[in-house]
């Protein structure tokens, strides 16, 4: 049987009709991935006897009809960065390389408590840190619509084994985008929930007042379904908010036949952004016009500090970068290199250990920290930060989502952002929405002919308003002209 093009929802419908088991669908994945992954390089490795365990241990209850909800047997990937008990846990680091997690982090206990069964470990840039995948220090991921083409960053290996269908969903973080703009650069669904909503117990941090982990899918329906899942209070993670996941599922599933009578925001700040490529530009004409064709009420709303946000970003998730990575020394855990007194042993583990993106924002963190810089840094940008935060509270009054592509241009080569700056600039339009807090999905909107890769939309809510967001997005997903978006392998 061929489950590559079942969602999360439809395969829960096979497995309910007994058309399928886990271990039959586990071992359908597998031989694609074997087929197809050295293609791709998604994957960083996959304990295939603990996958194997689980299906078969799903595939038992299933049949005493101990099923632990409609999903149990169902894969999903898992990234590199949050913890899977008795898995590597490396960040894509060399210093990490070493590291079999104790425990399993919150959002894989509540998968599994689902009988979700967690599978591999996903490629994504060291640390979280990069756009492309690129700054891997295992392997390069490619797109899938195009091998010569990144799958975007950091949750590239997510994105690419999802569109490429090797799972049927995973788990990725996003600190800046990296959860929406590898959704959009491989086509498909990615979701940044609210900050708070799903705890970061058992992610390896980046910067902690920024990350989130989330789901990317290839539809929105299975990222409500993972984020019923994963949501809510965790007494492991002191920022978790007190709050309930919320019907997620009903959301989408009552979703409406339009858009009638909701309200869109347009930020020109979006629209008008230097590096809007042809080919983003028409996307975006596009996908405003389907808004407008559904019934929705297009407005221009305003977030003028949006130009401040990638400098903000810059020094806040550095900042906070260089205190998080202060722990990986060579002493407790981790690489080390040996036969070193105490100075050297630090110096040499972390010099061999990081590659060399994190080391510059290690430096350059630690420069905005220093005593004589932090106020006209650190502190400027937190105040800034604020402004950010008020413009989506200002926008909020007049709309109940605010509508914006999710990248200046398509998937770029590898190797054409090789200048830190400009892959920095490249998050232009993800990066606000997380120093604000509030959440935000990126869908598929079309393929582009020109160089047939997709494109995709994003739309944001305030805070602890994912029913909204998933609903409205929903909505634009069944009504899109492109319907199918997934790449031939
Ligand atoms: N691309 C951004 C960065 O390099 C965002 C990364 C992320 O969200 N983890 O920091």
């Amino acid at each position: 049987m061929d489950f590559q093009h079942s969602t999360i929802h439809e395969l829960a419908d096979l497995l309910a009709q007994g058309k399928t088991s886990a271990v039959q669908m586990l071992d359908d994945f597998l031989a694609r991935i074997e087929e197809k992954d050295s293609k791709i390089g998604a994957f960083i490795r996959i304990d295939r006897d603990a996958a194997r365990k689980a299906a078969e241990e799903s595939d038992k209850r299933r049949a005493e009809g101990k099923a632990l909800s409609p999903y149990d047997g169902i894969l999903i990937g898992i990234k590199d960065c949050i913890s899977v008990k008795n898995d590597y846990i490396a960040s894509a680091s060399q210093i990490l390389s070493n590291v079999i997690s104790p425990y399993d982090s919150t959002v894989v206990e509540r998968l599994k408590a689902k009988g979700f069964i967690p599978f591999g470990r996903l490629n994504m840039d060291e640390f979280a840190m990069g756009s492309s995948c690129e700054n891997s220090s295992f392997l390069k991921t490619h797109n899938p619509f195009d091998t010569d083409c990144v799958p975007g960053g950091s949750s590239g290996g997510s994105a690419a084994a999802v569109a490429a269908r090797f799972v049927p969903a995973a788990l990725g973080s996003d600190t800046g985008g990296s959860i929406r703009q590898p959704a959009a650069f491989c086509g498909i669904v990615g979701l940044k929930p609210t900050y708070g909503l799903v705890s970061r117990n058992g992610l390896v941090a980046f910067a902690s007042s920024l990350d989130q982990i989330g789901p990317m899918t290839q539809d929105v329906e299975d990222s409500a379904i993972i984020l019923e899942c994963i949501a809510g209070k965790d007494k492991m993670d002191s920022t978790s908010l007190p709050v309930e996941p919320k019907e997620y599922i009903k959301a989408v599933k009552n979703a409406p036949a339009d858009l009638k009578g909701v309200k869109i925001g347009l930020p020109k700040q979006y629209f008008e952004a230097p590096g809007m490529s042809d080919a983003m530009k028409k996307g975006c004409d596009e996908a405003i016009a389907l808004l407008k064709s559904l019934g929705a009420e297009l407005v221009e709303v305003d977030m003028p500090h949006t130009k401040y946000a990638v400098a903000v970003y810059y020094i806040l998730a550095t900042a906070e970068a260089s205190a998080n990575l202060a722990r990986f020394d060579g002493i407790r855990y981790g690489k080390r290199v040996p036969d070193k007194d105490l100075l050297e042993t630090y110096l040499e583990s972390r010099g061999q250990g990081f590659g060399e993106e994190v080391q510059r924002r290690i430096l350059l963190g630690t420069y905005v920290l220093s005593s004589g810089y932090y106020d006209a840094y650190y502190l400027k940008a937190q105040k800034v930060r604020t402004l950010i935060r008020q413009d989506f509270t200002e926008a909020a009054k007049k709309c109940d989502v605010i509508f914006t592509p999710v990248t200046p241009d398509v998937a770029f080569k590898f190797g054409a952002k090789s200048d830190p700056l400009s892959m920095y600039l490249s998050d232009i339009f993800t990066i606000a929405l997380n120093l604000s807090g509030n959440c935000g999905i990126s869908v598929p909107a079309c393929i582009d002919e020109k160089s047939g890769l997709p494109i995709g939309m994003q739309f944001i809510a305030p805070a602890l308003e994912e029913e909204k967001l998933l609903s409205i997005a929903a909505v634009f997903e069944k009504n899109r002209a492109c319907k199918e978006i997934f790449p031939e392998l």
